[in-house]
């Protein structure tokens, strides 16, 4: 697929796989995917087989990801995990502000942008998640929900650090449920997203930052889906759990 950015798809594993699952999954993905230079790959398993499958990705084309990261650089808070613990096992990106952390620990946009900023200043990539609920879509809510939330969670960037974030737009309705948005629905939330990011950072950074579509990407969808002008890769829940599936939403977009 010939884009004018360069894809990124990222697997979102979840409080899923323990470490010897997430090693077996990992290598499976080694193989199929580790020479593939034309996208670039994510995985992002939980936090305790981090340090493992850290050391089957060195040296692949496979990129390590957090699911979260506290927004103290160090300290006294128990049962956080800081950015600098993330970098010592060579994770380079973190997904911040996930719907199911917005819903379920109330993380809000403020410590959302706080994260962001004490990402970039360990050198991790944050993916920032943004989207609307089913109610909000359906009353109309869409823009202004997703709007507020580019606004707020991103404040504090320079520009420099804004063009290497990645901003993941997941409609909290299709997210785990098996209702995708359509490639239209998708373009046209994208291309809102890019036109806000001009207006708050410019316009050569809004064409440089990278806006994945997430909510129940499958091999079936994906191609379409990241053919949209807009649409730069996809974060991939459930589907990244089974290699096969992963493997194939990858190579459906090369
Ligand atoms: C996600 O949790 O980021 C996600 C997109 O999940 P799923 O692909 O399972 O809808």
């Amino acid at each position: 697929m010939n884009k004018e950015r360069k894809l990124i798809i990222a697997g979102n594993w979840k409080m899923n796989k323990t470490v010897a699952e997430s090693c077996d999954l990992v290598a499976d993905l080694k193989r199929e995917l580790a020479h593939l230079t034309s996208v670039d790959m994510v995985i992002c398993p939980p936090f305790t087989a981090l340090a493992d499958v850290s050391k089957i990705v060195q040296g692949t084309n496979l990129w390590l990801g957090a699911q979260n990261v506290s927004e103290h650089p160090y300290g006294a808070f128990t049962g956080e995990i800081a950015t600098g613990q993330l970098r010592e096992l060579l994770v380079h990106y973190v997904i911040l502000g996930h719907s199911e952390r917005r819903q379920f620990q109330r993380e809000s946009d403020e410590l959302v942008s706080k994260k962001a900023k004490t990402a970039h200043q360990a050198s991790l990539i944050p993916i920032v998640c943004v989207g609307e609920t089913l109610a909000e879509r359906e009353s109309g809510k869409t823009e202004e929900v997703v709007g507020t939330q580019i606004k707020n969670s991103l404040t504090g960037l320079t520009n420099e650090e804004m063009q290497e974030t990645i901003v993941a737009y997941e409609p909290v309705w299709a997210i785990g449920t098996g209702r995708t948005a359509t490639s239209q629905q998708a373009q046209e939330v994208h291309a809102f997203i890019r036109s806000r990011l001009a207006e708050q950072f410019g316009e050569t950074v809004a064409k440089l930052v990278r806006i994945q579509y997430g909510g129940s990407v499958k091999p079936a969808n994906a191609s379409e889906l990241m053919s949209q002008v807009d649409v730069d890769g996809a974060l991939v829940g459930g589907a990244s759990l089974d290699a096969n599936s992963f493997v194939e939403i990858i190579k459906n977009t090369v």
